[in-house]
């Protein structure tokens, strides 16, 4: 008998805990289910670490949707979270997109638990629990049970790649519920709310094209063969189409100024290397403001150097992350509920490093953070570069 999964059932009464059960060993599933119906039994149980899943019906009382969300995010971020819904309505693909729910079920249709674990469970946020669960793939074998096995990974890049599962995961179950949506009720869907799916589809499409580039140039610079394309460019214009670019993608929540002093049209950079520089400046400057609020770029000279600053005044950085920062996969204390791999700084890092410059941070937490990018002022074309 396979080791079972263990799964708290959040609704007002148990009695879904039956035909739960019921359907999953039909699929197969071998379920210890727990049931939490007020928020001090679900406190309670979140601090089993050997959760798989949470299957939520009805918030607790006091609690809406969105708290409950938060609440079980809090007290385990990697925990996948399904719905199990009434019917598929605007609020629960809302949370679904808001919120990136792992996945969602409708009570009349209890057959799609199997499809929604075995998707759940195939790439977890974390370590599994027992270790030979029904829905696992075989693709995760323990390391050591493979027949060749692989050194085993150190614990850094397991997280890492805990963490990777589950920033790709976000993203695709968001797809995954806009196309299903679109699929099944295009007919009836006003165009603005079809609209809002697309959007909700490209974007996603946006922040996984955007992962992938990220772990490439990592392990180029890693693996020392990150090239050096430097061509005559225009930092002026390529700040403030990076800045236009993110600016139309984060929408009202934040706004991003740009000020420049001086001419920077040509100079002898990698304009791809700093573009992707900045707009991980940019994506940090805004995910670790999560209340909004104003980002400044400042393109500017001092003294031999070029400096492009970007500041926010957000969650800031504590001061025992400083020296750790630009690690390859670090992730700070208070960035934890926050999503992110851990790579964006190193990126930054080798860019200016290519160019012969450096990233200097001053932040101070609860204040904001100011990282500035410092190149030297060589790199201005000379004639026969012309
Ligand atoms: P990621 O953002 O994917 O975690 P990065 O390498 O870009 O990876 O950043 C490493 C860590 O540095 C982040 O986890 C976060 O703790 C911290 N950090 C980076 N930029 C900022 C910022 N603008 N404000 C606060 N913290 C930041």
């Amino acid at each position: 008998m396979s080791l079972p999964l263990h799964i708290i059932l959040i609704d007002r009464a148990p009695a879904a805990l039956e035909s739960l059960n019921a359907v999953a060993q039909q699929l197969g599933f071998n379920v210890d289910w727990s049931f939490a119906g007020s928020e001090a039994e679900l406190q309670e149980l979140l601090h089993d670490e050997r959760l798989d899943a949470a299957l939520a019906a009805y918030p607790p009382a006091r609690l809406d949707a969105q708290q409950l969300i938060d609440t079980v995010r809090a007290a385990q971020p990697g925990l996948p979270f399904i719905w199990l819904a009434d019917a598929l309505t605007e609020e629960v693909v809302d949370l679904c997109l808001d919120n990136a729910a792992t996945d969602y079920i409708l009570r009349g249709q209890p057959a799609r638990l199997a499809p929604a674990l075995a998707r759940t469970l195939r790439c977890p946020a974390r370590p599994l629990s027992g270790g030979h669960h029904n829905g696992r793939c075989a693709s995760e074998t323990e390391p050591d049970q493979m027949p060749n096995a692989m050194p085993a990974l150190d614990d850094q890049r397991c997280r890492f790649m805990s963490i990777l599962s589950h920033e790709f995961r976000t993203p695709l179950s968001v797809i995954m519920t806009s196309a299903e949506l679109l699929n099944r009720y295009a007919d009836r869907l006003p165009p603005a709310r079809k609209q809002i799916y697309f959007d909700a589809i490209r974007h996603q499409v946006h922040n996984l094209n955007d992962i992938l580039d990220d772990i490439s140039i990592f392990m180029r610079a890693e693996m020392g063969r990150l090239e050096f394309k430097p061509e005559s460019t225009d930092l002026d214009a390529l700040c403030q189409a990076m800045v236009t670019k993110m600016q139309a993608e984060v929408g009202a929540s934040h706004t991003i100024d740009f000020q420049t002093e001086g001419s920077f049209a040509e100079l002898w950079l990698d304009p791809a290397l700093l573009e992707h520089a900045l707009r991980n400046l940019l994506a940090n400057a805004i995910k670790y403001s999560p209340q909004g609020g104003p980002v400044h770029v400042w393109l500017r000279r001092d003294g031999q150097e070029i400096v492009l600053d970007v500041t926010d005044h957000g969650l800031g950085i504590p001061e025992a992350d400083l020296p750790h920062l630009f690690k390859p996969y670090f992730r700070g204390s208070n960035a934890q509920k926050i999503g992110g791999t851990g790579l964006g700084l190193r990126i930054v890092r080798a860019a200016a490093e290519l160019h012969g410059g450096m990233v200097v941070v001053n932040s101070q937490e609860g204040s904001g953070t100011t990282f500035s990018l410092r190149l030297p002022q060589r790199l201005a074309i000379t004639a026969d570069q012309r």
